[in-house]
């Protein structure tokens, strides 16, 4: 029979986050999942980006300097994300290293059972072996990305990149993992050089880690969780969904616009489109005028997110088509920030218009939301690949932001029986995923695994 835990046992765990949105909220519900199984918390954390404490007065929170503003003016302009977590990779090699082990070196009788590092920040590994640490890793993505990215031939996507359009490659399956296009892996890569050496990295240091935990469950891939250990020969935990476990949380970097909630209120059931492209991706003017055109001749409610900067050259709504707001009056709004998980749980939420990062269809699957895929890069291609293709619950915009195309996907998802199919099918999953949560479940039974591993440390 197993032993309960004494409070003599409680261990210390170490979480550090990449410092953005969509690496931050599953980090921090990581850390809270931890902590209700006994673990004291610390969450190392970067100064740009920072984590607002007072909502985790139970964590410990330590800054450490990322040097970032060095480089922050070149953000608006510089589209390319791996440039930026390459710098944070050598930047904040030092401080990091200071911090844990100052940590590590305090007296007291509370040991350090391990770090838990996202997969982004690679240089952790190197640092956690020093100091004789377990470092597991907590990658934000899918499984299916885990398998895609490892199996991508880096050499050929330098050639790939200056595909255009015209040639006839640009359409075909990539052989090494026939899910995706060539012109998903273009995509996907913006800077093909710096991209491949990130991943690079980051997939060797995966590899050489204690274990990999997964913001995924099982059941919704299945196959992928039976060749993952193949590709990464330590154990992987599929616990997710992470957001699940507790009602929504607050690590918004933004403030969240909660009037949404009252004008949702006010719409009929599963009438809105709810449209976000999430913290990080940027589109140009020609995309935004075409979303609003496709929104405003579908004639059905909305919701849009436009974060401030979203649109390259602008600071908000400025290149909105002429009298958009006064046009659509109250069939719509536009809010700079949203309680999403809340929006999509709302009974008036009929789809989501999503660049599918992986937070946001891992939300839109548990409140059995259809999708509109509008892929940007990095592992998004591949999880709108998997919503369309493998698990069919929503469509994918193959010729990306463009009003006719816009206006066929929304019809095909709100009004048609295609529709209908994807919400039966996005309803199966939900009831897959929950029973995963509940005692015996696949992801309950990830996360004890998960606890007994870290506290044999
Ligand atoms: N999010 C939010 N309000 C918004 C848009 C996004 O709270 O208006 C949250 C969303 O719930 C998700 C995260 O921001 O948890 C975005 O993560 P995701 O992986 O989907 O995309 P990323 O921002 O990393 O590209």
């Amino acid at each position: 029979m197993e032993t309960p835990r004494s409070v003599n046992d409680f261990r210390r765990i170490i979480l550090f986050p990449l410092p953005f949105q969509g690496h931050i909220n599953p980090m921090l519900q990581l850390a809270n999942i931890l902590h209700a199984r006994g673990f004291n918390i610390t969450i190392i954390h970067a100064e740009y980006n920072s984590p607002n404490p007072s909502n985790y007065p139970h964590f410990t929170f330590k800054p450490i300097k990322d040097r970032f503003l060095e480089i922050a003016h070149q953000l608006p302009t510089n589209r390319n994300g791996a440039y930026f977590v390459e710098y944070l990779n050598k930047s904040c090699v030092d401080p990091f290293r200071d911090c844990l082990a100052g940590m590590l070196a305090e007296p007291g009788e509370e040991k350090v059972a391990c770090l838990i590092a996202d997969g982004g920040f690679y240089f952790t590994q190197a640092v956690a072996d020093d100091l004789k640490l377990p470092r597991i890793v907590h990658r934000t993505s899918s499984l299916g990305c885990g398998l895609a990215y490892d199996a991508l031939p880096f050499n050929s996507i330098k050639d790939w990149f200056y595909l255009t359009k015209e040639d006839s490659d640009y359409e075909a399956s990539v052989p090494e993992y026939p899910l995706l296009r060539i012109k998903d892996i273009i995509k996907m890569t913006n800077y093909p050089q710096s991209m491949g050496d990130f991943l690079t990295n980051m997939l060797n240091q995966m590899k050489a880690s204690s274990g990999i935990i997964w913001n995924t469950f099982k059941e919704l891939e299945e196959s992928a969780l039976e060749t993952i250990s193949q590709d990464f020969p330590v154990p992987s935990f599929t616990l997710g969904p992470f957001h699940k476990y507790f009602p929504a949380s607050s690590s918004s970097l933004i403030e969240q616009d909660r009037t949404v909630l009252s004008w949702l209120d006010k719409q009929p059931p599963k009438s809105v489109i709810y449209v976000s492209f999430g913290s990080v991706a940027h589109i140009t003017e020609s995309e935004f005028q075409e979303v609003a055109h496709g929104l405003d001749n579908i004639g059905l409610p909305f919701l849009w997110v436009v974060r401030p900067g979203i649109v390259i050259g602008s600071e908000w709504l400025e290149a909105l088509p002429e009298n958009f707001l006064e046009r659509m009056g109250d069939r719509g709004r536009i809010v700079k920030w949203s309680p999403q998980q809340e929006v999509l749980g709302h009974p008036a939420t009929g789809c989501f218009w999503t660049h599918s990062g992986w937070n946001s269809t891992m939300e839109s699957i548990c409140e059995e939301v259809p999708m509109i895929c509008s892929p940007c890069f990095g592992d998004q291609p591949i999880n709108a690949r998997h919503v369309s293709e493998v698990w069919k619950i929503g469509v994918l915009l193959e010729d990306g932001f463009e009003s006719v195309g816009i206006e066929k996907a929304i019809k095909r998802v709100m009004m048609d029986k295609e529709g209908e199919e994807m919400r039966e099918r996005i309803s199966c999953l939900k009831e897959k995923l929950n029973l995963s949560l509940e005692e015996g479940g696949s992801s309950s039974q990830s996360l004890n695994n998960l606890v007994d591993y870290i506290s044999s440390f």
